[in-house]
């Protein structure tokens, strides 16, 4: 299949019709779907985390070009309006990391719930596209070229907000922590 995003990997649809598991490869010591629900927690937890990473190194590349790009005369890091992207960019991903980090020391203690999960899987992927926006406009036209990483972190963001859970769902999944009330279906 012909994909723009995660091109490094292959993706397709698995069909299953009539399969029979034989008990030897069931999951030990598990009843239900809390096993394989428990590996989508642990996923999601490492995509938290992921974003965060792909934030970083959008980031990074914007405020090294910012230091070495000069317009009228005048680095563009010494620009107030490029200043506020990158405060806003380092405060948005210290913020996400604060929340991935605290959700591990939840997780170390057997403390996190999946909806906690959601809410750090949904943050963060969803700063790390803006951060990537963000970037991807401060190196104006090499923004899009292959000389730097963010096009290709901004793509690959777009599978990330739709799987493992999407942006949207996990936003019920949220609502319906604090409300109580299932707004699924
Ligand atoms: C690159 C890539 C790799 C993937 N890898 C895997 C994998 O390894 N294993 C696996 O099992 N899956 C994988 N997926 C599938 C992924 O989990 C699904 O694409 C995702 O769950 C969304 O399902 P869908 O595509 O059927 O969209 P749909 O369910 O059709 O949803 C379409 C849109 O409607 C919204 N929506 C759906 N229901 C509701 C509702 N009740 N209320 C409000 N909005 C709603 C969704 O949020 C979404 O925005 C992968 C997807 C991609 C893109």
């Amino acid at each position: 299949m012909a994909k723009w995003s995660l091109r490094a990997s292959v993706t397709g649809e698995l069909v299953f019709e009539d399969v029979r598991v034989p008990k030897a490869n069931m999951l030990p010591n598990i009843q239900g779907l809390k096993g394989p629900l428990g590996c989508l927690s642990k996923a999601r937890y490492g995509i938290a985390w992921g974003a965060v990473g792909a934030a970083l190194d959008c980031y990074d590349s914007a405020l090294r070009y910012s230091k070495e790009r000069e317009q009228f005369g005048k680095k563009l890091g010494q620009f107030q309006l490029t200043q506020k992207k990158l405060a806003e960019m380092i405060t948005e991903i210290t913020k996400a990391q604060l929340l991935s980090w605290r959700l591990g020391t939840l997780a170390n203690q057997g403390k996190a719930t999946p909806a906690q999960i959601s809410m750090a899987k949904r943050n963060n992927v969803a700063m790390a596209l803006e951060v990537a926006r963000e970037a991807r406009q401060m190196h104006g036209g090499m923004g899009i070229t292959g000389e730097y990483p963010i096009m290709r972190h901004m793509a690959n963001l777009e599978s990330v907000v739709t799987y493992e859970g999407t942006h949207d769902i996990h936003l019920l999944i949220t609502g319906m922590d604090v409300t109580g009330f299932n707004a699924f279906g």
